[in-house]
């Protein structure tokens, strides 16, 4: 009998067991913590909902967007859609404008702000000029030599494609995949209109997805346990053993969602996937830190999400103005750098001075929480191979932002390779 056992209850995870639960097909999700989502979760601070990272969505996140309609019933008010508006504090702004795609980045790109017109013109060819080769890239290359290749002036560079590289693939552009990145562009950038649209959540990570999904899982025969950590996955006849809190219990199959750093411990024991567990070892990985600043006073962002080309802060996000927290600041610090040498005291305290200089005179915090996610991605580097979703161990899959995809790490990735577990389980019953 088929019965699919799920490890790991994040975006991927959560994916795959919706996919399955719509089909009516028995599915048990097994997650080691209290909370759902993984890497995009609630974090709870001083009576207050926090998440471990702010994220980003775009239009283009069809399968996760299709997915939270699906099983959040209050969708439509958790998700706020803004026209792609890229804000870079005092520095530049470009709008998408409301007109048929691409004149709606194209004539946004000639009326943004802060570039000269040989700048508009030169952003223009870096964006269409790839379409002649369908966005492939004969040979892999750094995004820092493909704008060279494509003379991005250093203000374009600065402004734009740098930042939009470390927000897409958490990765340096001196390192990050080229491809990946025309990946990303021909997606967003050059799809349709909606596909460039910023997508914010107005409610917590878990809330949006993961926990919405148990509850419509469950109204479909399946299970979702939490608080339950799988120690061991054996191969045995006609299935997989899996092992949580000393219990054993036997599955048809099994779509491991786990981080990448945690799932070669599973993978190593068993022969036919020790080349995958080598593979996944050499995997890099690159962190992301969110700074959470909690004001006295309404604090206001010009915009529910603001850019940084200087100092510490990449974005930041004004949570009033996305969730109604009153007062409440997150900034985000993507990537490697010098800031990850700085105590969590002093770099609240860098991001707070940081913020005053840019809002105007911001009173001190009455708190504030830095969490630091060092295995936020694994780095999106030149020539990146990722393991395949199924394995060649039948009916074992992994699932996971890691897995191979178009798309750097990002809750598409991780949804969508969810989805092809589950198809995959479907298709080998
Ligand atoms: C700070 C931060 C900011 C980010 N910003 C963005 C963004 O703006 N846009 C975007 O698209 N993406 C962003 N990402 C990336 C995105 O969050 C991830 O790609 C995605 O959440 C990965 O999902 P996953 O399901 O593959 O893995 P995970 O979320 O890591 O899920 C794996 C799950 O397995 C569980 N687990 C581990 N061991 C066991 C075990 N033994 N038994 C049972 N369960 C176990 C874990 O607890 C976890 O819940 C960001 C990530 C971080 C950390």
């Amino acid at each position: 009998m088929t019965h699919v056992a799920v490890i790991g209850g994040g975006y991927a995870g959560m994916a795959a067991a919706v996919t399955l639960a719509e089909r009516r097909i028995p599915v048990t999700v097994f997650e080691a913590a209290k909370q759902l989502g993984g890497r995009a979760r609630r974090v709870e601070h001083r009576d207050t909902a926090l998440d471990n990272g702010l994220h980003i969505l775009i239009g283009a996140y069809r399968e996760t967007l299709r997915l939270i309609r699906l099983v959040n019933p209050a969708h439509a008010s958790a998700l706020l859609r803004l026209p792609l508006e890229w804000n870079v504090h005092r520095e530049f702004r470009l709008a998408a404008m409301r007109l048929p795609a691409p004149l709606h980045l194209l004539i946004g790109l000639l009326r943004a702000q802060g570039l000269d017109f040989s700048e508009r013109l030169g952003a223009i060819r870096f964006l269409r000029a790839p379409r002649k080769h369908n966005f492939a890239l004969p040979q892999d290359l750094s995004v820092e030599l493909l704008l060279t290749q494509y003379e991005q002036s250093e203000k374009l560079k600065r402004v734009l494609w740098r930042p939009l590289c470390v927000a897409a693939l958490n990765t340096p552009p001196g390192i990050a995949s080229a491809q990946v990145f025309l990946n990303v562009l021909r997606d967003s950038l050059n799809a349709a209109r909606g596909d460039s649209d910023l997508v914010l959540a107005r409610i917590d990570l878990s809330a949006l997805f993961p926990e919405p999904a148990a509850a419509w899982i469950a109204r479909r025969g399946g299970s979702v346990l939490t608080a339950r950590r799988v120690t061991a996955i054996d191969p045995v006849e006609n299935g997989f053993a899996v092992e949580a809190d000393g219990q054993r219990q036997t599955f048809s199959h099994v779509i491991c969602a786990l981080p990448p750093h945690q799932v070669n411990a599973f993978l190593i024991g068993i022969t036919a996937l020790s080349e995958l567990a080598a593979a996944i070892e050499r995997l890099q990985y690159q962190p992301i830190r969110s700074v959470w600043l909690q004001y006295p006073a309404p604090v206001k962002l010009p915009s529910p999400m603001l850019g940084f080309t200087q100092g510490l802060i990449h974005w930041a996000f004004d949570r009033e103005q996305l969730c109604g927290q009153r007062g409440l600041i997150g900034a985000v610090i993507s990537a490697e750098g010098a800031h990850e040498d700085l105590a969590q005291e002093e770099l609240a305290q860098r991001v707070h001075q940081q913020l005053d200089r840019a809002v105007g005179t911001l009173p001190v915090p009455l708190w504030q929480r830095v969490i630091t996610e060092k295995r936020a991605t694994f780095a999106c580097t030149v020539g990146i191979t990722r393991p395949p979703q199924a394995t060649p161990l039948r009916n074992f899959y992994l699932a996971g932002d890691y897995t191979a995809s178009d798309y750097p790490a990002s809750l598409e990735a991780a949804v969508r390779s969810g989805i092809r577990c589950a198809e995959l389980a479907l298709a080998s019953r």
